[in-house]
């Protein structure tokens, strides 16, 4: 979205660019916003948060005291309308994610990604119960294809609707050769045993299950290494290859640079 307004006291008028993040796992609840003063060629980017108060980029610099009036200024005018408006098109951003898990994956050699966010649409969840409690695990693969670790990480949780995420109970590392997974199997203890077989006898294909999801992450490994950066995104003063003023920890390029308009 891109609207003009006028701010009084200095009577500059500003274009306003919002940026957003696609990760649909990601609960950022803020816009990425940029006041645009075109005549001067100048830009104020901030986070503006659904909470309804805004906070400096992280890895920029801090705004100017002036900037900084400017920019509370513009957060106490901002209507009631405006604020429904930027919060559709923050959803608006997480559903093109779910669609689009391209739009902020991001090529990463050696670290493990959650599988639910390399494919959201998957529905298999690796959900299962011992002893009247319900626990699930969560599959993380490393995407290069280049990298021969035949492996994938599980990390096992209890399941509590109450509770916001807890840590992980205990963390496995998954191999695809039987062997070394018997050989893995040796360092748990006997409580994690037990909640590791009740996975297997609720998910019992689970080797397979891994196996494919493992080349599944492979090949979408391969996909982004080869994809040439998208084109057509935002001129902001950013630069597009550094981290992601929102947070996320992704390339900006990758992340709020990408516009909806
Ligand atoms: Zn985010
Ligand atoms: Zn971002």
């Amino acid at each position: 979205m891109t609207f003009r307004f006028e701010e009084e006291n200095y009577r500059n008028v500003y274009v306003l660019e919002d940026y957003y993040c696609t990760n649909p796992f990601c609960d950022c609840n803020h816009a990425t916003v940029s006041l645009y003063d075109e005549e001067h060629d100048r830009r104020i980017s901030f986070l503006l948060n659904f909470n309804k108060t805004h906070g400096p980029l992280p890895n920029h610099p801090k705004l100017e005291p002036l900037e900084n009036e400017i920019v509370k200024g513009f957060v106490k005018d901002l209507r009631d309308e405006a604020w429904t408006l930027l919060r559709q098109r923050y959803l608006e951003a997480k559903g093109y994610g779910e669609r689009n898990p391209m739009s902020y994956l991001v090529f990463e050699s050696g670290r493990y990604v959650n599988y639910m966010e390399m494919f959201p649409k998957n529905n298999l969840l690796l959900d299962f119960s011992q002893d009247g409690q319900r626990y699930f695990a969560e599959d993380s693969y490393e995407m290069d294809p280049r990298n021969g670790a035949k492996d994938a990480r599980l990390a096992f949780y209890k399941f509590d609707p109450k509770e916001d995420k807890q840590p992980p109970l205990f963390n496995y590392t998954y191999f695809l050769d039987e062997k070394l997974r018997e050989e893995e199997d040796k360092k748990l203890g006997g409580d994690e045993l037990n909640i590791l077989a009740a996975l297997n006898q609720f998910v019992p294909n689970l080797a397979d299950v891994v196996k494919s999801r493992y080349k599944q992450v492979k090949q979408l490994g391969k996909e982004l290494m080869e994809a040439s950066p998208k084109t057509g995104i935002a001129t902001a003063k950013i630069n597009r290859n550094d981290l992601c003023p929102c947070g996320s920890g992704k390339k900006y390029k990758k992340c709020c640079a990408l516009k909806l308009n």
